[in-house]
């Protein structure tokens, strides 16, 4: 039996009177990896800013383990600490260098001394292949090197949870298999990870579950196999024989 890390109830969520969010049920297990596919406007970045906090939820709610992190009286701040987000661009921030990129968050928020924060990120760089480009600022790499910075430095604050949003969608084609690798050792390495994406034959290799999301609300949700070769709701087959 493995536990759930994250788990929305019912979550509804509207921008002026327009319903987005109809009613979001997602439970995800410790070590699960959760493609959520659909039509840009579904819901996808939306659902997975209010995981996040990023917005706030107008009904149901959200649980981090055991903590329900839509109680008003949460502390934001540590919640978010507890969950990596990296989104499809611009995440680096360009004043500063790769290596202080990624310390940054441990020093400031996590409480990790300059020295072991630094000695963490050069191993994590070190994993990736860009070890020789601490000292570089962001705008020196190329796109795919910026996403897999991004992707460690969401990972060096070790969060309970990893959430994606179309990471690879702004890079050029060339350039995606390097942030796809990085994302299929997260998993190996046992991360929790819900990303939406639109790389469909990835969500297929590497999902244990795929989240079909339409207009709002969940179409459909089951493992690639299933999902991807027999779909049971029309709009899902729809939606597949379009994005092959
Ligand atoms: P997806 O990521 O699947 O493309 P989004 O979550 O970005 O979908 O968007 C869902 C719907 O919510 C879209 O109609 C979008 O225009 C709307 N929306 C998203 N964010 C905002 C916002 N901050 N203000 C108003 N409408 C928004
Ligand atoms: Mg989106």
């Amino acid at each position: 039996m493995s536990s759930s890390v994250l788990r929305a109830d019912a979550v509804h969520k509207s921008f002026n009177g327009t319903e987005v969010l109809k009613g979001i049920d997602l439970d995800v297990a410790e070590g699960e990896v959760v493609c959520l596919i659909g039509a840009s406007g579904s819901g996808k970045s939306t659902l997975l800013r209010c995981l996040n906090l990023l917005e706030q939820v107008d009904d149901g709610d959200i649980w981090l383990g055991d903590a329900e992190i839509t109680d008003p009286r949460i502390d934001v701040d540590a919640i978010r600490r507890r969950i990596g987000i990296v989104f499809q661009a611009y995440n680096l921030f360009p004043h500063k260098t790769v290596l202080d990129n990624i310390v940054l968050a441990p020093v400031k928020a996590g409480g990790r001394s300059r020295a072991e924060a630094a000695s963490t990120a050069l191993e994590l760089l070190a994993r990736i292949g860009l070890e020789d480009r601490a000292g570089a600022y962001p705008d020196a790499l190329s796109g795919g090197q910026q996403q897999r910075v991004a992707l460690v430095r969401a990972i060096a604050m070790r969060p309970e949870v990893l959430l994606l949003d179309e990471i690879t969608s702004a890079l050029d084609p060339m350039l995606v298999g390097e942030v796809l690798d990085v994302i299929r050792d997260l998993r190996t390495e046992g991360m929790t990870i819900v990303m939406a994406t639109h790389e469909m034959a990835f969500a297929r290799e590497v999902a244990d579950r795929i989240v079909f999301m339409a207009d709002g609300r969940i179409e459909e949700s089951g493992p690639p196999d299933q999902l991807f070769t027999a779909p049971q709701s029309a709009r899902t087959a729809e939606f597949l024989a379009r994005h092959r």
